[in-house]
């Protein structure tokens, strides 16, 4: 029996959204949609609602029904899931036997085939790596119908196409995980912080805290510029600037031994962050831009003493999906040897755009270490130096309707030829 359901979803004018139970279900669709025009598109969850969906009629297949933890194997340290169960869910099962996961997401929706489909990072990848390194094997969907199973130690080819694909490869339907010996909700971390006023000294201090994380179970960088804001003077007085914001700071967590004063301060840290979150949740729209840049600010606040729990959903609970909206926003795992270059290059050329064009308001930065067993042998097979990296993200703010496609393609082309000669990789994160 098929028992996916189709109709339309709230958030685009979508003709049909699936919603396969099983691997069976998942076949019948790929097979039955086979003489579309269209292509079929997965989706790990619920579409996201930002406000921005266009017209769409492409057919919609969601894993969210398909959200099981199958199984989990204490002696193996594993966990069988179906691929749209939740990281987030995961944990909390794996939590029950005194295990984790070592890398999930920052928001509690991402889903493990949408992880998978990604790379999936997280600022605990400076000692774990990517998503992808702890997929001990996966069972899929292929474009033709077919199911098929591949991992680390088999049919390693399809393996790496599958994953980071994108869905394009094919729809994983099932994974198994690695898990780890934790109790995140006892793991308590103390934030040794850092911040910065000047550009390349932040990026020196990342740099060699990269390098050198110590016994850091967390680690990120944040860079925030504003665009300065330019009042006209009386005729022939030229302009004012005003209201510039450069600002960075390097956080390392590290592990510690909870008090009870410890706890009284999480406690009071707790309260302060939801309630920053309710207020950028509810600012939406052009007019809710500055309170929502205040909460994203606070980010860099982040409380002296959490546990690695509540640091893993800190943005999350900060700012949930208010962080969306018109926005550029790209990946880059540079090369630990040129990682300083990379970050230099990328922040002169969108704060060049943005000199010359207007095109960007606020550009921020984000950045840590990834050790990834996964990313090296991805630079091995394109021959490239085999190396850990650095992540640096940049999400640069747009003016409405600032951002021309010959724009866009300079700005593209100009990442690619940093990409190209300092040997970086892009992380094509689709969110
Ligand atoms: C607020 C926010 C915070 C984020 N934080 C992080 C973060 O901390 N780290 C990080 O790495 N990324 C992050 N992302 C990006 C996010 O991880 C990816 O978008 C992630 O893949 C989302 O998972 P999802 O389950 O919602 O998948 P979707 O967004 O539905 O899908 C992501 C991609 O995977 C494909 N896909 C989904 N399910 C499957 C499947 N079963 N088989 C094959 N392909 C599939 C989709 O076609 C799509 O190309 C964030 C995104 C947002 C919006």
């Amino acid at each position: 029996m098929v028992s996916f359901a189709a109709m339309s979803t709230p958030h685009t004018v979508s003709a049909e959204e699936f919603l396969p139970r099983d691997t069976a279900d998942v076949v019948r669709t790929v097979r039955d949609s086979r003489g579309r025009a269209e292509r079929l598109t997965v989706v790990g969850g619920e579409p996201l609602d930002d406000g921005l969906a266009l017209p769409d009629h492409r057919a919609v297949v969601s894993l969210r029904r398909m959200n099981a933890v199958l199984d989990i194997n204490l002696g193996r340290r594993t966990v069988r899931v179906q691929a749209g169960a939740k990281l987030s869910d995961i944990d909390r099962r794996l939590g029950a036997h005194g295990l984790g996961l070592p890398i999930v997401g920052d928001h509690r929706d991402i889903t493990a085939g949408g992880f998978a489909s990604v790379g999936g990072v997280s600022s605990a990848s400076h000692r774990y790596g990517l998503f992808t390194d702890q997929i001990v094997d996966l069972e899929y969907v292929d474009t033709d119908g077919r199911i098929g199973t591949c991992g680390r130690h088999h049919h390693t080819d399809r393996f790496h196409r599958i994953l980071g694909a994108g869905g394009r490869a094919g729809i994983i339907t099932a994974l198994t995980l690695d898990a780890i010996d934790i109790d995140k909700d006892h793991t308590w971390l103390t934030t040794d912080a850092n911040r910065f006023l000047d550009f390349d000294s932040f990026v020196e201090h990342a740099h060699a805290e990269i390098l050198r994380p110590g016994n850091a179970a967390l680690q990120v960088g944040r860079w925030v510029d504003t665009a300065p804001l330019k009042v006209s003077r009386p005729v022939g007085t030229g302009q004012v600037q005003l209201g510039t914001v450069r600002f960075g700071q390097w956080s390392s967590l590290y592990p510690t031994t909870p008090t009870r004063s410890l706890r009284a301060r999480r406690e009071v840290g707790t309260r302060t962050r939801k309630s920053l979150g309710a207020i950028a949740s509810a600012a939406s729209g052009r007019a809710g831009m500055p309170v929502r840049n205040a909460a994203a600010g606070a980010l860099m606040f982040a409380p002296k003493v959490l546990t690695l729990r509540d640091a893993e959903y800190l943005a999350d609970t900060v700012i949930s999906s208010s962080e969306r909206g018109p926005a550029y926003r790209v990946g880059i795992f540079a090369p630990l040897s040129s990682y300083s270059s990379v970050f230099y290059r990328l922040h002169d050329l969108f704060s060049g755009h943005r000199e010359r064009t207007g095109c960007f308001t606020v550009i921020s930065a984000m950045t840590y270490g990834v050790r990834s067993a996964y990313l090296r042998a991805e630079a091995d097979a394109r021959h490239l130096p085999v190396e850990d990296h650095g992540l640096i993200t940049f999400t640069c703010r747009l003016r409405p309707s600032a951002l021309p496609s010959e724009l866009l393609r300079d700005i593209v082309a100009g990442i690619d030829d940093i990409c190209v000669s300092e040997h970086a990789l892009r992380y094509e994160s689709e969110d």
